[in-house]
């Protein structure tokens, strides 16, 4: 992922490493109108690596225990820790283009659409 905004790609997705923004400085979507859903996600994902890397210890048996722990908990950590923003990022786009394909056309009016029936009535008048 590119770590930008869903909608337009300009506005960043993090003002730093780990810190996401609100909303997009571009376009102005709100990245998470239900954080509980992202981090839903977050959980997923990072069960789906705690998965890969005991299939890892089963598949590696290391001369060293002792070591061969530390090297796993190490790559563990930097594995999980290095992909959550990447993770972050694409747990907002897909909620993004979820909301979008799910959304009420009647309650969320899209912004071309209102002001063209808007024009009609104007005609009509
Ligand atoms: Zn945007």
């Amino acid at each position: 992922m590119r770590r930008r905004c869903p909608r337009c790609g300009v506005g960043p997705l993090f003002q730093s490493v780990y810190t996401l923004h609100e909303q997009c400085d571009a376009c102005k979507l709100v990245y998470e109108p239900r954080s509980g859903d992202t981090w839903a996600f977050m959980y997923l994902t990072t069960g789906f690596f705690t998965g890969l890397i005991v299939v890892a210890m089963l598949i590696f048996r290391p001369d060293n225990q002792m070591a061969g722990r530390i090297a796993v908990g190490v790559a563990a950590t930097i594995l999980i820790v290095c992909t959550l923003p990447a993770r972050k990022g694409v747990a907002i786009a897909l909620e993004y283009l979820i909301q979008r394909q799910h959304a009420d056309p009647y309650t969320v009016p899209d912004p071309y659409t209102v002001s063209e029936t808007e024009t009609h009535r104007e005609l009509d008048e």
